[in-house]
């Protein structure tokens, strides 16, 4: 019934929105291990808090229903969802992934993964031609991040779930940067949807948390099986805390993102800056196709200077922004993702992506525009005389 309503609706009126038992129109927060069973050979829902209880189950039925899934699934992390996923893998199988993937991705992906026999290639997603001649008999899976971390570019959703079917493999794709108020990629046809729920979902910088949501419903038995044997499930505090996150998701995503544009568009304007990277400016390559998978273009840009030093002039300048890992919170989070994000990516790696020493990344929150402006027009200014020019 409510699927009906728009998504800003959903986000309040879900089947969460009064416990059926108590009328708490906050879904209580219920700390038990474990659930007596009333008969001896029959089990009710909940049996072991592993497995599933009713807080954590709460965020899941409300995450399926926005990504427009059958079935959610919490983990302890952005990381502990995606690596997860990854254990639907097995031995002798290859992964086509993204070159440009979350740093922690990148490492679970280049370290992990081979140990247990599980190769990878990486592919420039935005070269379709490119991705096609790198599938190999035994790629089982092509893993989508779009928009991508932190140089903003955009695969084409659609496009790859197109190739995934042709050679029967599976889609993953990594849905932090929009959340399902922008982006749906399992309309798209994507198999498995994941969210590091630490950002946009969560909202607040108070919570690391991780999603998975799925539409097959054999898929998502099996998930759900190594979501229960893996363990690493999202704590019933922490589930909550989430839920309380995404009632507000819609208000904050749209007023996050207007700034975010105005912000790149004033940006690129500057002499100080040479580069920005956001897919709502009309230099940027992704853009048509951005437009035509998602309804907006994101809060999140980067920016680049011709040094480090001038980028470093600029974070010591800056009074607003928080200096942080992370993003997709209520405060504007700057950060510096070659010793951040991708501090564990060697630098030649880095380089071949496009993450310069003098590379920032901008995750806008909820200050008025105009002091970020203002702010970003002082720090600039200040490091002027000492600007190095190329
Ligand atoms: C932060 C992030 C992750 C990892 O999530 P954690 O909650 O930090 O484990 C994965 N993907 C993207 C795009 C991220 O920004």
């Amino acid at each position: 019934m409510s699927e009906n309503y728009h998504i800003h609706t959903q986000l309040l009126h879900n089947d969460h929105k009064v416990c059926p038992s108590t009328g708490a129109v906050s879904v209580p927060i219920h700390h038990s291990s474990t659930f007596h069973q009333n008969s001896f050979d029959e089990f009710g829902i909940y049996e072991y808090a592993r497995g599933s209880n009713p807080t954590r189950k709460a965020l899941e039925d409300v995450i399926a229903q926005l990504e427009g899934g059958t079935r959610g699934f919490a983990f302890s992390s952005g990381m502990a969802a995606i690596s997860t996923a990854f254990m639907l893998l097995s031995e002798g199988d290859h992964v086509l992934i993204t070159e440009d993937v979350y740093g922690g991705t990148y490492r679970f992906v280049t370290e992990v993964l081979p140990r247990f026999g599980i190769e990878h290639t990486f592919v420039d997603m935005t070269n379709e031609v490119e991705v096609a001649e790198k599938v190999q008999p035994n790629t089982k899976l092509i893993y989508i991040e779009t928009p991508s971390n932190p140089t903003l570019k955009i695969t084409d959703i659609r496009a790859m779930v197109k190739l995934a079917k042709k050679h029967n493999c599976l889609t993953f794709c990594d849905n932090t940067f929009l959340t399902p108020v922008f982006q749906r990629p399992l309309e798209l046809g994507v198999d498995i949807v994941l969210h590091s729920a630490t950002k946009f979902l969560g909202g607040h910088s108070d919570v690391v948390a991780g999603l998975a949501v799925v539409k097959d419903e054999e898929l998502g038995k099996r998930l759900a099986f190594l979501q229960n044997s893996f363990g690493a499930i999202l704590g019933v505090q922490d589930s909550w805390l989430v839920l309380r996150g995404l009632k507000t998701l819609q208000v904050r995503m749209n007023a996050s993102t207007l700034a975010a544009a105005k912000l790149a568009e004033w940006l690129n304007g500057r002499q100080e800056v040479e580069k920005v990277y956001y897919p709502g400016l009309p230099q940027h390559p992704g853009k048509e196709i951005q437009e035509q998978q998602s309804t907006s273009h994101g809060a999140v840009l980067s920016f680049e200077f011709s040094s480090k030093e001038n980028a470093k002039a600029f974070v010591e300048n800056v009074k607003l922004p928080v200096f942080a890992v992370s993003l997709g919170a209520v405060e504007t989070i700057l950060s510096y993702p070659t010793t951040m994000s991708h501090g564990s990516m060697p630098k030649e790696e880095r380089e071949k992506r496009g993450i310069s020493d003098g590379l920032l990344r901008l995750s806008v929150g909820l200050e008025d525009v105009d002091d970020l402006i203002s702010d970003f027009t002082q720090a600039l200014e200040t490091i002027e005389s000492s600007l190095v020019k190329k």
